[in-house]
């Protein structure tokens, strides 16, 4: 039988070992309704997911709720909305007591008197043009002036196919700035025109990624392997879809066979009560479905099928440590 340590020398072996003590655990939380964007293609918008619930306004409820997240065996809390930086009570009723990561458009300078070392995730929608087309304003203008050099934030660079050829302008910039950035790809959810991608173009941004990575391997927190399972949406020859998807909200997971999937992950609508199906869009059809942390986290809960080779069970530690950076589980 193949075991971890015949497959790999004492070199994989310890990065092996160090991640393999983490046991994340997350759930995925809205913080508010509200932004103070309105992206075409944000799945919250799109999908009514704003609408499901309505806002707990009570701080002392939200305390109580997070306490009993952390009973749940919750370790980080993903935050999401909705703009959380709208309510900055909120997110730091979070930050007191567990990891948090706060997913933002990056508009609202987090103070970092209040937050000093809370993982900041900037979305980032391509160069000023597509930003301006997509989400009516050249974000990363304001965001890199909030947040330049800061050794917790990252942008969440969400490559879409207009981009192709483009991306190493975006990664020099914000490389100037002294940030890092994590790519992942657009979910065309509202059928924006020549936003959806076809395969040629899947192969030409796998390729440009693997590009980028390799030529900026200090900005770029990613892993060639990332790269083949969201661009293909095939691991091991398995396709990816409802039936692996591993972040559903386990309340709704009635799949037969279960597959397998994230420890008690829920994402909860911002009254605390309501669920939501799954990390992104209630309506977004699966079989389409780029959504960067749920290919991770696939590939993360399935590491015994990865134990066929060491070059898998390489490809799987690499993709698990680059979560777990991503987190600030590990460091850069
Ligand atoms: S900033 Fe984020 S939450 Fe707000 S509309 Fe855009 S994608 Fe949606
Ligand atoms: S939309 Fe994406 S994240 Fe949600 S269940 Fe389907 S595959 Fe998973």
């Amino acid at each position: 039988m193949k075991t971890v340590s015949s497959l790999l020398d004492d070199h994989w072996y310890e990065r092996y070992r160090r991640i393999s003590k983490l046991n994340i655990r997350s759930s995925i939380y809205d913080v508010t309704n509200r932004c103070n964007l309105r992206c075409k293609g944000c799945f919250f918008f799109s999908s009514g997911e704003h609408k499901a619930a309505d806002e707990e306004m009570d701080l002392g409820r939200w305390e109580t709720f997070i306490d009993s997240e952390m009973q749940r065996g919750v370790n980080l809390a993903i935050l999401i909305g909705g703009e959380p930086t709208l309510c900055l009570d909120r997110v730091e009723a979070f930050y007191q007591r567990l990891p948090t990561f706060c997913a933002t458009n990056g508009l609202i300078r987090v103070p970092r008197d209040r937050f000093p070392d809370m993982m900041i995730g900037i979305s980032l929608w391509g160069s000023e043009t597509d930003e301006t087309v997509l989400r009516g304003k050249d974000t990363f203008s304001i965001s890199s002036k909030h947040y330049a050099g800061d050794p917790y934030t990252y942008y969440l660079y969400t490559i879409t196919p207009k981009q192709i050829g483009k991306t190493e302008r975006i990664i020099r910039k914000i490389r100037d700035v002294g940030l890092k950035v994590h790519m992942q790809l657009l979910s065309n959810d509202e059928g924006v025109d020549g936003f959806s991608w076809s395969p040629e173009e899947l192969d030409a941004i796998r390729a440009e990624m693997d590009a980028m990575l390799d030529a900026y391997p200090e900005t770029v927190i990613s892993s060639k392997y990332y790269h083949e399972i969201i661009t293909t949406g095939k691991m091991l020859g398995r396709p990816f879809g409802w039936m692996e998807c591993p972040s559903v909200t386990i309340t709704m997971d009635n799949r037969d066979p279960r597959p397998r999937r994230l420890t008690n992950f829920i994402r909860w609508a911002s009254d605390l009560k309501t669920m939501h199906r799954c990390c992104t869009s209630e309506t977004r059809d699966c079989s389409t479905c780029k959504d960067g942390a749920a290919h991770m986290s696939w590939v993360m809960v399935n590491k015994r099928a990865h134990m066929r080779s060491t070059k898998d069970l390489q490809n799987w530690i690499e993709i698990y440590e680059m979560f777990a950076k991503l987190y600030q589980f590990i460091p850069w």
